[in-house]
């Protein structure tokens, strides 16, 4: 076989990110945009020793899997890899990828991971789940300006009308900086030259206090008639925040390190309210819930009606009575740390971000929860110190939870924690294939997996979260 060479194939499985396999003369084809299921015909677009990739041409069955994506720029777009798979058949694939994950890197027996495994957590309507929307500002071939998305592993800007990821006032917010650039002669920030004005678009919404931010990233350190924007922005109903973002470095990172507060307050709220899982696995709020102050820098979870049954999961799996000393780690705003607070003696919040920790603190504060403390530093860093000190008997932790990014646990940490042995330790993770690879080191001590359970923060992509829960052996 050589490039360009077309093939009829049956797609069989997808692959982590969403491409369909088949295979065709001994040789696994990964496929984008094929459905398992599918039978397709295909163009080789490259050959490795025993494996290659190839192109959807054209698709001679569809899958009994396969629906009409809802977004017409699904394809082009990175953002949803799986649009075209139907919801029910995204979760499984979820929940496989976990298994597997878990067994092939963990370790875990099969066995164990049957018992322990319990069902996704999918959405009732897994469309308008983003409370938060980054759009790059570009240009058209015709010179006009345009918001949308990078194309799949590129820098060109495919326009967008709408994302049905995020909620229905981005569109209403991006027609109003349009008609203020096109009025105001705001050209879009353009990376190759280092010319232009306008970088990205950031806009944040709390779900359950209709709070809307509007930040603007800038290559330098205003706008031009930035009032007739304000005025324009600020009528839109929810509107709470507009804030100028510096950033004139030639850089992808979206955030420079200064923002400017254009209008209205620093800060948006959303509440996370607990929830409890009825025998019909339906999630039902218990009780007042936590309200959270989210300012445009800070990492806040960008599906908050997944979020609530994501911690209350987390809650469950601690098994807190109220007498228990928790440590949490990476703990972002103070998130999780503030709904354990709630059903714990003491909680202890590590996370790396400055400006995060004064949040955090300002939340507990805000909500007045008193038995919550919170410190800035590497978890690696700050928690080997603690156990050290004097305080450490006070400090000594019954249960750590973590919640790293995706790269999951520093070894330092792992080692930390079993050092520390906690009865229970409560894994939340983005990454399963990380989870998976610091499970095996927590697996080979004195720890049993007991429950594991995926959730759907990111509904049409093929990422997953996970939240499983280690108990120490004889304890
Ligand atoms: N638990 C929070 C945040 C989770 S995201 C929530 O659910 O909202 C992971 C967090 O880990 C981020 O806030 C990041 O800034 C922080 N982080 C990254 N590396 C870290 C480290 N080495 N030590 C402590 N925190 C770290």
């Amino acid at each position: 076989m050589k490039k360009n060479d077309t093939f009829e194939v049956i797609i069989k499985d997808m692959g982590i990110n969403g491409e369909g396999i088949g295979k065709y003369e001994g040789m696994t084809f990964f496929v984008k945009d094929a459905v398992v299921g599918d039978r397709i015909l295909a163009g080789v677009t490259k050959l490795k020793k025993g494996y290659g990739y190839a192109r959807l041409i054209e698709v001679l069955e569809p899958s009994e899997f396969r629906v009409e994506p809802i977004c017409a720029i699904s394809r082009q777009c990175g953002g949803c890899q799986i649009q075209n798979v139907s919801y029910a058949k995204q979760l499984e694939l979820k929940q496989k990828k976990v298994w597997n994950n878990l067994s092939r890197i963990g370790g875990v027996a099969p066995e164990t991971l049957d018992k322990v495994m319990e069902p996704i957590v999918g959405m009732e309507e897994p469309f308008r789940y983003r409370n938060k929307a980054q759009f790059p500002v570009g240009t058209d071939r015709e010179g006009n300006t345009v918001f949308g998305f990078y194309a799949a592993r590129s820098h060109q800007v495919i326009p967008v009308e709408d994302c049905y990821l995020g909620v229905e006032e981005n569109a209403q917010i991006l027609n109003c900086i349009k008609s203020y650039m096109d009025a105001c002669g705001v050209k879009p920030y353009n990376e190759e030259t280092g010319k232009g004005r306008l970088r990205h678009i950031l806009i944040r919404k709390g779900f359950t206090s209709g709070e809307i931010m509007v930040c603007l990233v800038v290559n330098g350190e205003s706008l031009p008639e930035v009032s007739r924007l304000i005025e324009s922005l600020k009528d839109i109903k929810g509107m709470r925040s507009i804030s100028l973002n510096v950033n004139t470095e030639n850089t992808n990172v979206i955030l420079g390190q200064e923002t400017k507060l254009l209008w209205g307050e620093r800060t948006i709220t959303d509440c996370i309210h607990r929830m409890s899982e009825t025998s019909l696995g339906i999630f039902e709020s218990i009780g007042q819930g936590v309200d959270f102050m989210i300012s445009a820098r800070s990492f806040y979870q960008v599906n908050p009606i997944q979020t609530e049954k994501l911690y209350s999961i987390a809650l469950d799996y601690a098994g807190l009575t109220g007498e228990e000393v928790v440590w949490d780690l990476y703990c972002g705003i103070g998130t999780i740390t503030l709904f354990l607070a709630g059903e714990a003696k003491q909680v202890y919040g590590v996370e790396i971000v400055p400006e995060a920790i004064e949040d955090a603190r300002k939340n507990a504060a805000a909500n007045h929860i008193e038995n919550a403390e919170f410190y800035v530093g590497r978890a690696e860093e700050v928690v080997p110190r603690w156990m050290e000190q004097e305080q450490s008997e006070r400090r000594h932790p019954d249960v750590i939870v973590v919640d790293p990014p995706r790269k999951g646990l520093n070894e330092v940490c792992v080692e930390t924690i079993l050092e520390a042995a906690p009865k229970r330790i409560v894994y939340v993770s983005c990454d399963s294939a990380t989870l998976a690879r610091d499970l095996k080191l927590f697996l080979q001590q004195e720890y049993e997996l007991k429950r594991v359970r995926p959730v759907d923060q990111f509904c049409h992509s093929m990422h997953v979260e996970v939240v499983c829960c280690l108990h120490r052996v004889n304890s």
